[in-house]
């Protein structure tokens, strides 16, 4: 395969703390010689583990976003042994944008890997991480909200994986992240995610959902730069205690598709039950309006599984589609 067009302008092999970029060449109307260019720190302290911290793989998802361009102003070398390669806004056009995609090619970063060198911006862009990044790390982290269109539960979240201690250490990862809730996450479409990559590479890898909207708030930053702290100690890089909530982790599972609720209709979501409401198979979860004319009955959601309301639709207009509702259940219950 060809070698990427991206350039880092850091060298991850050199200690102390640099601020660069990964410089993507892009020739556009605006700049016909021009680059994308990536922010990227790296902190490194003599030899130990590499952990790989990402925000922005979606634009609009402002946690991981706000949180890793506090911590590569924040982190310094003595406090590190190892390294830390930080990647705030990774899809970094979408960032920009505030948008889930970009806007230079409609790419989706979490459906793109593992890449092309020779692809779309975004496919590049997958592809340096997929070769270049992912293998040089031990741990990474992909800081995930819902973004304008799904809101959460705030979560972290593993994956069933094949090797059995892999999975457990992507687990017990993520109950040190911090957040409220731990989903064992099952996903609608594997192959081309950044999680998967990474996985597959043997990586200890954890993701989160901190709520949405397209928006954050001082509890949702919070939560990502406690998750952040205990993430850099859960993987030896750095010393110190953990931050962690007086109660432990609610611990939830996703065994299977069930638990997506998509709509088979248009029109206006009522939504009947709260995010972190508790629902039993049967129960009525939302109600679909008809926006074309008064006198119709609205078309009635159910919950097919007993579960936990840990992700829903943000905008009250709705297509047919559109997953409206994921429903988690509890592992201790
Ligand atoms: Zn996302």
């Amino acid at each position: 395969m060809q070698a990427t067009t991206i350039t880092p302008t850091v060298d991850f092999e050199r200690d102390g703390k640099q601020h660069g970029f990964l410089k993507l060449p892009y020739s556009s109307d605006q700049s016909a010689w021009g680059c994308i260019m990536i922010p990227v720190t790296v902190v490194k302290n003599g030899e130990g583990p590499t952990a790989l911290l990402t925000g922005g793989n979606h634009g609009d998802e402002y946690e991981g976003i706000t949180a890793l361009f506090k911590l590569a102003n924040s982190l310094e070398p003595e406090q590190v042994q190892g390294r830390v390669i930080i990647v705030p806004a990774m899809n970094y056009p979408a960032v920009r944008n505030g948008s889930r995609t970009s806007p230079i090619d409609k790419g989706n970063m979490n459906r793109s890997f593992p890449g092309n060198p020779a692809g779309s911006m975004t496919e590049r862009i997958a592809d340096y991480f997929n070769r270049y990044l992912v293998p040089m790390c031990d741990y990474a982290l992909d800081i995930h909200s819902g973004g304008k269109t799904l809101d959460f539960i705030p979560f972290s979240a593993a994956h069933r994986l094949p090797d059995p201690a892999q999975e457990a250490a992507c687990i017990e990862g993520a109950k040190l992240f911090g957040a409220p809730n731990v989903v064992v996450m099952f996903e609608l479409d594997t192959a081309s995610l950044y999680d998967t990559a990474v996985e597959s590479q043997g990586k200890v890898f954890v993701t989160t959902e901190l709520c949405g909207g397209g928006t954050s708030s001082p509890e949702t930053i919070a939560l990502a730069d406690r998750g952040v702290h205990n993430f850099l100690i859960f993987a030896g890089i750095t010393r110190g205690d953990y931050r962690l909530p007086d109660t432990p982790p609610r611990l939830l599972d996703m065994p299977d598709g069930s638990c997506y609720m998509m709509s088979e209709h248009q029109g206006l979501l009522e939504l009947c039950v709260s995010l972190g409401d508790r629902v039993r198979a049967g129960d009525l979860v939302a109600r679909i309006h008809s926006l074309e004319r008064t006198g119709q009955p609205p078309a009635e959601y159910r919950a097919k599984r007993d579960g936990i309301l840990a992700g829903r639709r943000h905008p009250a207009l709705i297509d047919i589609g559109d997953t409206f509702a994921v429903l988690a259940v509890e592992l201790d219950a």
